[in-house]
This record gives C-alpha cells, structure tokens and sequence, in this order.
C-alpha cells in the first residue's frame, strides 16, 4: 500500500499484522424514492433531547481543559445509580473504558508468556483488537447455539495465566442477557484475581426481571467491573462517553491508567443533562423496547428462528445466506451489519425502518431455522 511504501523504515509492533480490522456500521446507501435508514451500529434512532443540544451549545470555555476527575457526571451517575462516586471512572466510550481496564490488568508482562483475557465469541468484535493491542492472548469460548456464553467452558478455560474475563450482558451481536444467578456461580468459580468485566453496554433495554445487573452486584466482589455507556439508551454515541464502576481496590489502579481528560467537557455536560432528563431517556428506551418486541414477534411470526433479544438489536443467525440477505437490505435502503458466514446483526431503528425490514425478512425464502 502506499502507506507501507512511503515510510519502509517503520516497524509498528508486529502485533497491528495480527489484529482484526473493525468494520464499523456503514451509512446506508440510497435507494431510488426511498428513506435510507442506518441499522447497522445500534445507536439510537432518535434525535438528541433539546435539552441536551441545549447544554452542547452553552459549553463555551473549550479553550480550557476539561475537568479530568469529571466530578459533576460522576457525582450526577452516583446519585442515579445509587453508589459512591469514588467507585466510577469515566471514559472515552466505554470503549475507552475497556481499554483502560485492559492496560491495568492484561499485558504483555512476561514475553513467552502474554496474559491471558477469556471472553465468549462471537461477542463484541472491538474485543479481539483492544486485547490483542494490549498485549494479551485472547481465548475465545463460542456461544451456544442459542446465542448465550457457555460460562461452564468459560471457567474451564480459565489458567494461571488469565487476569481478565469479558462477560457481554446483553451478547452483542447476538442478543441474549446472562442471569444474575449465571453470574454468581460463575463468579464463585473464578480465582478472585482475576478480573470479571461485566459489559452491560444494553443495560437499559433489558427486560428480564432475572438478568444480572452489575451495579447491585458489584459490592460483594472485589474483582468485579461493570461497563455502562451513554452510547445507546442515552442517544450519545457520537459524544464518547462511557464508564466503569468497581471497588476502590481496582478503580484507584484504574486511575493510574487513565487517559488524562478523556471525556471533554461537552460531552460531560452532555451526559449530565441527560441524567438529569432521565424520564425522558427512559420513555424512549420503552418505544425501542416495544418495537424490538414488535419486530422479534413479526420475525418469530414469519417462522425465522431469533434468538432472545434484550439489546436495541436482533440476531439473524443466516449462515451462507448472511451476505446476500446483507446486500438485500441495502437494495431497501436498509444498512446492516453483516459478521462473515455467521449471520446479520439489525439494530432496531425507526418505525418505518422496522417494518421494512420485516417486509424484507417476509419476502426471504432462506429464514433461520
Ligand atoms: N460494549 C458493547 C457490547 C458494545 O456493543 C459497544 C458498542 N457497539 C460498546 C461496548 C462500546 O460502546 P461505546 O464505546 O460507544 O460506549
């Protein structure tokens, strides 16, 4: 490529050679006379409150630094979720959560020898980059073919070398939640120095009163890490705004990592307002919700097999059919993402978007059995 070409001394760290590219959602393409809709990053489908574009534009003072304690949006989250604000770290997504977390526990420490970080696959597809550019080994555990972590295998796959475990809660792509007493056993099985992410990137969209939520588990173990995003229920991807919650015995580690002012002081106000409007967050959590439902019901309907779907998005497990349905849905103006030979992931989007994608699944032959 031209980039290797113009600079032939460099040497990146041979790891960049091994790692996965991510292929982030692609906007949709136009159609001739029709709305294009973009399904294909989970976001969130509707506008940002005026509330919150109101406190965008009131942040004048960007010429300075922004607070990197963040004290008001931790001091704002800890009121909402009911814990110290001394047991939250914000980050630059929670993303950028993630890769702090990575940098304290997992390395390169020993050269024969990489750390070793477990998670289920398929999962979160930035996994494999963030743990491979930190330095670790990561030992994938395939889900079950109902779409849910194989948590038995998970903690067999557990060895001397391990120091971090990555629990998706709800699975993205593949949509089903882990139990809180999943979670619990689980725990008990692991050593308690090992580190146990619980990303709960969906939280807000889970409906199942038996899932695990990290945040009122997370007291009784200190090797525990919940993830939490304002990406998603929240509306404010394009802000980056995310957070860890964890004792003090791993977040003072934590801090020592951190990336000096991650989050800027726009998407802080950003993120505050909408705590502060959180009747109005969750009201447009509940329309997703009741169009997942309505979605997933229309595709069970069609006798297309789905997996439970407690995020903002559904699984079509299509196998050799996967990137043909793909380019269908762009042929409807429908962008969505397609993993391989697996199968597409469609994130729940706006009314009309929803129901022509059910109209595409009707006029499918080859459904998920
Ligand atoms: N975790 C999971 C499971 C996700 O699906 C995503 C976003 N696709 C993230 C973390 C990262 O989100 P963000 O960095 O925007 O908070």
């Amino acid at each position: 490529s031209e980039a290797e070409g113009s600079s032939p001394g460099l040497r990146p760290r041979g790891v960049l050679g091994k790692l996965p590219r991510y292929a982030a959602g692609k906007p949709p393409v136009m159609v001739d006379g029709l709305e294009s809709f973009k399904l294909s990053s989970n976001e969130n489908p509707l506008p940002p409150l005026p509330a919150v574009l109101a406190a965008i534009a009131s942040e004048t003072s960007i010429n300075r630094y922004p607070d990197p304690m963040t004290t008001a949006l931790r001091t704002e989250l800890a009121a909402y979720l009911g814990v110290p604000a001394t047991d939250i770290v914000t980050g630059a997504g929670s993303l950028g959560a993630l890769n702090q977390i990575l940098a304290t526990f997992a390395g390169q420490n020993d050269f024969d020898a990489p750390d070793e970080v477990v998670y289920a696959w398929r999962s979160f597809e930035a996994y494999p980059i963030s743990v491979g550019l930190a330095g670790a080994a990561g030992i994938q555990v395939p889900v079950r073919a109902d779409g849910t972590h194989d948590l038995e295998a998970m903690a067999a796959a557990i060895t001397d070398r391990t120091r971090v475990v990555l629990l998706c809660t709800p699975n993205n792509p593949t949509g089903p939640i882990l139990t809180r007493d999943e979670v619990v056993d689980f725990l008990a099985e692991v050593p308690s120095h090992v580190v146990v992410v619980i990303d709960e990137a969906y939280q807000e969209f889970v409906r199942r009163p038996d899932a695990v939520n990290g945040i009122e588990l997370y007291r009784d173990y200190g090797n525990v890490i919940v993830l939490r995003t304002f990406s998603k229920a929240h509306g404010l991807a394009g802000l980056r705004v995310g957070y860890s919650v964890s004792q003090p015995s791993l977040t003072e580690h934590l801090r020592v990592s951190a990336v000096p002012f991650a989050v800027s002081q726009i998407a802080e106000h950003a993120a505050v307002t909408s705590l502060r409007h959180i009747d109005e967050v969750e009201a447009r959590v509940q329309l997703i919700v009741d169009e997942r439902t309505r979605v997933v019901e229309g595709l069970r309907g069609l006798g297309w097999n789905v997996p439970e779907a407690e995020g903002n998005f559904v699984w079509l497990a299509l196998g050799d059919h996967t990137q043909d349905f793909a380019a269908r849905a762009g042929e409807h103006a429908l962008s969505v993402r397609a993993f391989g030979s697996e199968g597409v992931r469609v994130s729940i989007g706006e009314e009309t978007a929803n129901t022509r994608f059910l109209e595409l699944c009707g006029e499918y032959t080859h459904r998920p059995a």
